[in-house]
């Protein structure tokens, strides 16, 4: 018997066999429930469609968080193949690669703007059309964020706003669902090499950083986060809601 069985869970983020999103949609898998997953664009169209049917995903479907009306269509096809949805999965960030290096005071309006969207907003509007499917069922709902959206960090720049942002989101979004019944959480994964994370200047420095300071004196896998987002979903979590849940090597407790 697995933790999520009979659950239905739809995941946005996967990109690559790297990719937080990744591992989470096989840990649910394992865990018995159906999957739906989405897919950014064309591009990682060729990588994520072979992924989704390896683990026997019930639906492929592509959205760019960007767009209302496709995040609209995606939603429709979900509620009519399925009639609800029990978990969701926001595993999606992105920023300009001239935004992740060197000042923070080099920050454009544009760039600003493109990455809160992605980055942040995202998770409102994904919220907005889930909600009446996910309604009365229990549901669960979370989001991957990073400690430099509470600390600084060198070169995280506007991806650290965007993270305040989606952080705060997720807890105003925890308050206004939850009286259906549906839970919202972060969980704030440690450095992990990934597409999204080899944007951001410096990357090697920060997982060294963690690996000789944090508690456990290493970086944590994919896996690890899996196992955190299985907890999540299932009812082992049913009264935990507007949580920032820390899956690091415990790296956020140490001052120095
Ligand atoms: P990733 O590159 O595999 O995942 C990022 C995903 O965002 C990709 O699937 C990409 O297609 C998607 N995306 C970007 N723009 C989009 C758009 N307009 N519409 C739809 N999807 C879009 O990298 P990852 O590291 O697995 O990142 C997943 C999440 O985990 C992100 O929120 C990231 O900030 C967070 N995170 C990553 C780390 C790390 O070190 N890798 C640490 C903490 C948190």
């Amino acid at each position: 018997m697995g933790l999520l069985d009979g659950k239905k869970a739809v995941i946005f983020g996967i990109a690559n066999e790297k990719s937080i999103a990744w591992a989470i949609a096989q840990a649910f898998k394992r865990e018995g429930a159906e999957l739906a997953v989405t897919y950014a664009n064309e591009m990682v169209a060729k990588r994520v469609i072979p992924l989704a049917e390896s683990v026997g995903a019930s639906l492929v479907l592509p959205c760019d968080v960007r767009d209302d009306a496709g995040i609209k269509q995606v939603f429709a096809e979900i509620g009519e193949a399925w009639g609800g949805i029990d978990i969701l999965v926001h595993s999606i960030a992105f920023a300009g690669k001239e935004e992740l290096k060197g000042s923070f005071l080099n920050t454009s309006r544009e760039g600003f703007a493109l990455a809160l969207d992605i980055s942040a907003y995202s998770l409102i509007a994904l919220m907005k059309e889930a909600h009446p499917l996910m309604e009365g069922r229990g549901g669960s709902v979370m989001a991957l964020t990073y400690y430099g959206g509470q600390k600084v960090f060198p070169n995280y720049n506007v991806m650290g706003v965007a993270k305040a942002a989606l952080e705060m989101s997720v807890r105003y979004l925890a308050e206004a669902v939850g009286a259906d019944g549906i839970r919202v959480n972060a969980i704030s994964a440690g450095p992990l090499k990934t597409l999204a994370s080899s944007g951001v200047g410096g990357f090697n420095q920060i997982a060294g950083h963690v690996a000789e300071k944090a508690p456990l004196r290493r970086n944590i896998t994919q896996d690890e986060v899996a196992g955190a987002a299985v907890y999540l979903a299932s009812s082992l979590s049913s009264g935990v809601s507007g949580e920032i849940h820390f899956v690091d090597s415990g790296y956020n407790i140490i001052g120095l």
